[in-house]
């Protein structure tokens, strides 16, 4: 069905901010105008789920985590940075594969399965978008996502 993609994405992250326990600011760069996406809502909530989890989680004490949207023709961008550890060069093409975790060590304690970014992929590809990381180590990662929407603006009525 058609979404409103920022209306879904807002709504999403008020839940994130309202559960949230840690001390970590949230800041929002999103459009003012509807953008609607042909998607699975449930499907996306998943998506959104993984990735948002992974920020908080990874995100240290007074820590920062941004939500954007971009538009870029026909495409949408939608990421979510944060302040947290980072990760290494060398592990970064590996993150979204199945039952990946860097440095077990690092990671045991905060737990997880190292399937959350591989299930993301996988619903973001079924929707004709792909995902991505950028991340420095001890600065902190931004996951990114692509998504094809219908731009509005060709109701011309030739
Ligand atoms: P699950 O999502 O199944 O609970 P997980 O969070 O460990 O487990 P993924 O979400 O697939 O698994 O992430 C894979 C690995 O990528 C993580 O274990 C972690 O090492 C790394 N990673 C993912 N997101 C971040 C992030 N924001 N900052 C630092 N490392 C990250
Ligand atoms: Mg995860």
């Amino acid at each position: 069905e058609w979404v409103n993609f920022v209306d879904f994405y807002d709504r999403i992250i008020d839940r994130f901010e309202m559960a949230k326990e840690q001390n970590v600011t949230f800041k929002r760069i999103l459009p003012k105008h509807g953008i609607f996406v042909e998607m699975d809502e449930d499907k996306m909530t998943q998506v959104l789920y993984n990735v948002i989890s992974n920020a908080l989680k990874y995100s240290p004490e007074g820590g920062q985590v941004t939500f954007t949207i971009q538009e870029k023709n026909e495409t949408i961008i939608v990421s979510v940075s944060d302040q947290g550890m980072g990760i290494p060069k060398e592990s970064i093409g590996k993150i979204f594969d199945r039952f990946y975790r860097v440095d077990k060590a690092r990671t045991r304690k905060m737990g997880g399965t190292g399937l959350g970014l591989a299930i993301a992929k996988e619903i973001v590809s079924a929707h004709g978008g792909n995902i991505w990381a950028s991340s420095k180590e001890g600065k902190g990662t931004t996951i990114s996502f692509s998504l094809p929407y219908e731009s509005a603006e060709e109701d011309e009525w030739s």
